[in-house]
């Protein structure tokens, strides 16, 4: 980390710092500049380290050089991470596609859209089966029913199931009917529920929350690598802004900034990162041009009917539209789709 000291800081107040970094046990460099002194802080920190610095004499702030994430960071695995599950390929060169309705609701209508999407090239089905909802009193998913009819669909498409799960305690259940576990964005900081995702040893796929950083959201991407699992997937959904013409702001600029920061496959979510079923097809490609590794779709054979996210949701013709425009432009910038 570089110590910026304050223009004007004193030999005195520079000295001190430099033994406050060696009693830390980090080597010094002081670079004497024009208009003011900074120090390098070399070696392996430890925590704390920051503010002890930050709170000395003459110094203006403490910057750090490398990212707090280190599993997640490049620095540290320069090959992409790829994450396969069944026919799902997420990375390196290939885009995976999850599509299916926001919440499983019956047999017959995740099973007419699993066969739907498969039609049109997904090759993974979500579905939340406990679902989170802002009220209490919304539809809170089947439940252990809509495992088994997701496992049901699994079965007759061979598809790769992607659902939430939303406890810890849940882990043990949803891991014997899933392929993938999701990470809502609501819980992208719930460390527990992360690591015991990450104990599971399944793929996780780590929503961002509506108002995390980047950086936030590596670090809970961190939380399940720690557990030594590397199968994880970031999603970009949205963020929480002032606009108000979507519901919320899908910022596609973090995904070439995390493929140039994390190993780590980026897939884009346009269904929750939009709130409108008629921008999802146009943010899907931007998405895949912007060089997301993946998409999650939300469809529904009948979004109007649908009871949770039907606003956003897209037909299956709709979305067999939106997979033949990707595809060209996945063309276009060299990824298979
Ligand atoms: C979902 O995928 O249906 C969902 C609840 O998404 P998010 O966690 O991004 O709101
Ligand atoms: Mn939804």
């Amino acid at each position: 980390m570089i110590v910026v000291m304050k223009p004007g800081a004193t030999q005195a107040q520079i000295d001190h710092v430099v033994d406050r970094i060696e009693q830390l046990g980090l080597r010094s460099h002081v670079i004497v500049g024009t208009n003011l002194t900074v120090i390098a802080a070399i070696g392996e920190k430890r925590d704390g380290t920051r503010q002890a610095l930050e709170t000395a004499d003459g110094v203006d702030k403490v910057v750090p050089i490398l990212a707090p994430y280190k599993i997640a960071s490049l620095e540290v695995k320069k090959e992409p991470t790829v994450v396969c599950v069944r026919d799902l390929v997420v990375g390196g060169g290939r885009i995976g596609v999850i599509a299916g309705p926001c919440s499983v609701e019956s047999r017959e209508q995740i099973l007419e859209t699993a066969h739907a999407v498969k039609a049109a090239g997904a090759t993974a089905l979500r579905g939340g089966a406990f679902k989170p909802r802002t009220s209490p009193y919304s539809f809170q998913g089947l439940k252990n029913k809509g495992l088994e009819l997701l496992a049901e669909a699994r079965e007759a498409t061979g598809l790769a199931i992607v659902t939430e799960v939303m406890a810890p305690e849940h882990v043990p259940l949803l891991s014997e009917f899933t392929d993938v576990l999701q990470i809502g964005a609501r819980n992208m900081q719930n460390y527990p529920l992360l690591e015991a995702a990450g104990e599971s040893g399944l793929p996780v796929l780590v929503k961002r929350g509506p108002a995390a950083t980047v950086e936030e959201w590596l670090l809970a991407a961190e939380y399940v690598l720690n557990t030594g699992n590397k199968k994880v997937i970031l999603c970009e959904r949205g963020i929480r802004t002032f606009e108000d013409h979507v519901r919320f702001t899908l910022p596609l600029a973090t995904v070439p900034w995390l493929h140039q920061h994390t190993h780590l496959p980026v897939i884009v979510d346009p269904s929750h990162g939009t709130g409108k079923a008629a921008l999802v097809t146009a943010m899907a490609r931007a998405a895949v041009a912007a060089g997301a590794d993946g998409l999650m779709v939300e469809v529904h054979p009948n979004p109007e009917k649908a009871l949770s996210d039907g606003y956003q949701t897209l037909t299956p013709d709709q979305f067999a539209q939106l997979m033949q425009e990707c595809r060209r432009v996945a063309q276009a910038v060299d990824r298979i789709m």
